[in-house]
Parts: structure tokens; C-alpha cells; sequence
């Protein structure tokens, strides 16, 4: 594919994320018979803003970062996708999460498209007043592309509820009045919806029972680990306990706590919350994010960040599920060793949907300005996840094709039929 922004560099071995999506991509393609033309119209994507952000910091200096906001699909409605704040972000890896996120909201059906933004900074090296001067001016520089109509931000690595209380304040007082569907994720006091908050981990505890309902099993039945304890983690971790299966092992980016009867998970979050690192958590042996990935539990949850799921990491695993919480956990050669080992894995575009899902219930209530209760949501999510979970997991039996195969088909046809319905302009 000549058009640059559809090549793919991997300097190293280890395959950039966008590889991986392109090769998802690609096997959807090739399942769907499309021809290059589309194939490439769906690879490519629509529009790419990358924007110079200076920060004068606490001291006086000025720091200089790279920002970028991708819409990789705004065919079936605005853009929508997270904002992530990490030293590791490049255009490539926002690339790759910006059409994960169109695959995404079209297999649960949300109208949007797929976008995705991020800045190459270490958030945990900046005080708040120094974030939020970046989220603001990344925001002001970003702004001719983003709206309610256009491309609505969320949380991702790094960002939090602050962060889009900032990004939705900045962009509202540039337009001279308050705009509360330009983010999702938001706090409860500035338009955000119940549930929010936890949403993408309650439907991966939703996708983790749909997929262990499959073989007959239920979660009160079985030991899990999850990889990651931020905001999708810790809460997967806990609603799993809650749910009566035995989390015995969790991580963070400094390391893993590993209890084989089963980890205190309340006290875990209390530790966490006081400003401790998961490692250093005393109801547990100390080990590391490779020992987690392969330990004897039936349920691997890695809801952390891509491509920990390798050839090599995949052959280890000892989970008979893998439910990915994180986007691209897993690389294309982890996805072929672990369908040959009989490994089933829920893929992120359907395991952890529940954000978006409940993103779309937050911008619909403050379209409307009006409000849903608490049960009214989370019933709602229930029913989108059980419904997409069920397309996906009959289209697999039917076609005999993996659940990643399947939730890829589904959604890259939406897409598709999209395009070919509105046509091409001009
Ligand atoms: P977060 O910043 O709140 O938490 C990330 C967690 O991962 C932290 O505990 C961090 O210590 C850990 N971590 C970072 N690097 C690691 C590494 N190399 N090994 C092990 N652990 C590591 O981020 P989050 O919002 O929880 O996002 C986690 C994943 O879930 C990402 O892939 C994100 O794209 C995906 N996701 C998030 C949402 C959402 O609503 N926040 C929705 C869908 C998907």
C-alpha cells in the first residue's frame, strides 16, 4: 500500500501495533472476498491532525511534546475514541487504536466511527497544574476537528475524568457556551453518566461469563489473573471477585502479587488508592508481568497495554480464556499460537466495548439533557454486550471462524456497507 500513512515500519522484532491491526484487517478482508480498493479505503485512515504542544512548566522552562488526534472512520457517524497520555505514544500506535475503535463501535452498533488521539508524555513526571496546561492546549490545537458532531474524546492510559472535564471545558469556552458532549468520561458534576466509570470492566466481566457460558461454565467456577490495575483492571479485578471467581493474581507496570487461594482484592484497591504499587501489596507473593501471563488460572485477563501476547508469551499461557480488557493484547503470531494450544480469546473490539457503549449512553443523556438512572444503564449495557457477544460467538460456531475472526467480519462489514451505501463523493 503506497500511501504512507497505511505502511507499516517495524524497526525491531517486536510487531508495532498498527502490523497487528493491519493484519487483522487483512484476514476480515479476505474472509469478506473485498477487492483492494475497498480493502485499502478501509485501512487508510480519513483524517490526521499531529500538532506541536509547548508547555511552560512549573519552573519556567518550556517543554516541547508531539500530539496527535487520528479519524481513522467517520463513515457511520462522528469519531469517537480515547485520548492516552504515555511516553511510548506514536502516530503508528494511535493509527492502529483508531481503527481498532471503528471495528469496535460498529460489532455493539454504536453510530460512530473510529478515532483515536494521544501525546508522547509521561504523565506521572508533570504535577496537575502542568497537565492540564497540555490537555488545554492540545485541546485548543486540536479543536477544528473535534465536537459533538465530529469526534468525541474519552479516558484512555494515562487521562482520567479530570482530563476530560479539562478537554470539555477548554473546547466550551472557545465556543462561548458549555458543550458536555464533546468528551465522554466526564465527572458525574459536568454531564458524565453513571457507570462510566467502570463500564468497559464490567463488560469484560460480561464477555468473560457469555464466553465461559459457551463451554457451560460460570464465573463462580473458575480462578482468574488480570494484567494491568488501572482503570479498566482494578475494576475487572474486583466485579470478577464480586462475581465469586477467584482472582489470584494482578499488575501493574512495576510488577504483579500473586495469592493462589485467592487475592484480597478489596484490600488491594484500598493499598492501591493510598498510593501503593500492586507489587508491594502484602497478601501475596511478589512476580512479574511474565510469570502473570503464564500462570495456572482459567481466565487471563490482560488489561494493560499491546502486544504482551507474543509467539513466545502465548505459548506459555495456561488459561483456557483469554478476555482482552486492553486493545491489542495480543499480537498476530500470540493470536495463531493460542488458537493452536485451544486457547479461546474474546477480542478487545467486542471484551471491552462496555466504554464505548456506555461513552454512547453519555452522549445521547447530554444531547438530551436528560439524565438515566444507575440500573437503567447498567441494564442497557448488559443487553448491547449480550447481543453483540451473541453475534459474534454464532457467526464463529457457524463459519467456523475465531471469535476475533467473527467480531472483525461483523464490524468491518457495517463499515463497509457503509461506504458503499453513501458512495463515492464525488
Ligand atoms: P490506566 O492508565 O488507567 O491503567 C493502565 C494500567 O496498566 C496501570 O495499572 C499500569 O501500571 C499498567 N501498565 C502499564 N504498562 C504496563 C506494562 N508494560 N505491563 C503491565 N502493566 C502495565 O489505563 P486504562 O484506561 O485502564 O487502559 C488499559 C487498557 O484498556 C488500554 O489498552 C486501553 O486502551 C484499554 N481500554 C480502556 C478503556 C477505558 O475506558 N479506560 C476502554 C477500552 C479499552
Amino acid at each position: 500500500m503506497p500511501d504512507e500513512r497505511t505502511s507499516v515500519t517495524t524497526p525491531d522484532a517486536a510487531p508495532s501495533p498498527l502490523l497487528t491491526a493491519h493484519a487483522q484487517l487483512a484476514s476480515a478482508v479476505e474472509i469478506l472476498g473485498y477487492d483492494d480498493g475497498l480493502h485499502r479505503m478501509l485501512a487508510t485512515p480519513r483524517r490526521e491532525m499531529n500538532v506541536a504542544i509547548p508547555l511552560r512548566r512549573d519552573d519556567g522552562s518550556i517543554e516541547l511534546f508531539s500530539g496527535y488526534r487520528v479519524q481513522h472512520n467517520i463513515s457511520r457517524g462522528p469519531g469517537k475514541g480515547g485520548l492516552r497520555y504515555s511516553s511510548s505514544v506514536d502516530v503508528d500506535e494511535v493509527r492502529a487504536l483508531a481503527m481498532w475503535m471503528t471495528w469496535k463501535c460498529a460489532v455493539v452498533d454504536v453510530p460512530y466511527g473510529g478515532a483515536k488521539g494521544g501525546v508522547t508524555i509521561d504523565p506521572t513526571r508533570y504535577s496537575t497544574a502542568e497537565l492540564e496546561r497540555v490537555t488545554r492546549r492540545y485541546t485548543s490545537e486540536i479543536s477544528p476537528i473535534i465536537g459533538p458532531e465530529r469526534d468525541i474524546m474519552a479516558p484512555d492510559i494515562g487521562t482520567n475524568e479530570q482530563t476530560m472535564a479539562w478537554v470539555m471545558d477548554t473546547y466550551s469556552v472557545n465556543r462561548g457556551y458549555t458543550i458536555a458532549a464533546v468528551t465522554t468520561g466526564k465527572p458525574l458534576a459536568v454531564g458524565g453518566s453513571l457507570g462510566r466509570a467502570t463500564a468497559t470492566s464490567q463488560g469484560v466481566v460480561h464477555a468473560a461469563a457469555a464466553a465461559l457460558a459457551d463451554a457451560g461454565v460460570r464465573l463462580d467456577e473458575v480462578s482468574a489473573a488480570v494484567q494491568g490495575f488501572g482503570k479498566v483492571g482494578s475494576h475487572a479485578a474486583r466485579l470478577l471477585h464480586e462475581a465469586g471467581t477467584k482472582v489470584v493474581a494482578v499488575s501493574d507496570e512495576h510488577g504483579g502479587v500473586h495469592a493462589p487461594d485467592g487475592l484480597d482484592v478489596v484490600a488491594l484497591l484500598a493499598h492501591v488508592a493510598d498510593g501503593g504499587t500492586v507489587g508491594e501489596f502484602e497478601g501475596g507473593q511478589a512476580i512479574s508481568n511474565t510469570e502473570l501471563l503464564a500462570l495456572d488460572v482459567d481466565v487471563l485477563v490482560p488489561a494493560a497495554v499491546e502486544g504482551v501476547l507474543d509467539a513466545d508469551s502465548a505459548a506459555r499461557v495456561k488459561a483456557r480464556w483469554v478476555v482482552e480488557g486492553a486493545n491489542g493484547p495480543t499480537t498476530t503470531e500470540g493470536d495463531r499460537v493460542l488458537a493452536e494450544r485451544g486457547v479461546v480469546v474474546v477480542p478487545d473490539i467486542l471484551a471491552n466495548a462496555g466504554g464505548v457503549i456506555v461513552s454512547y449512553f453519555e452522549w445521547v443523556q447530554a444531547n438530551q439533557a436528560y439524565w438515566w438512572t444507575e440500573q437503567e444503564i447498567a441494564e442497557r449495557l448488559e443487553q448491547r454486550m449480550a447481543a453483540s457477544y451473541g453475534a459474534v460467538s454464532s457467526l464463529s460456531r457457524r463459519e467456523s471462524l475465531s471469535l476475533r475472526d467473527a467480531a472483525l467480519v461483523i464490524g468491518v462489514r457495517r463499515v463497509a456497507e457503509a461506504h458503499q451505501i453513501r458512495g463515492l463523493y464525488p
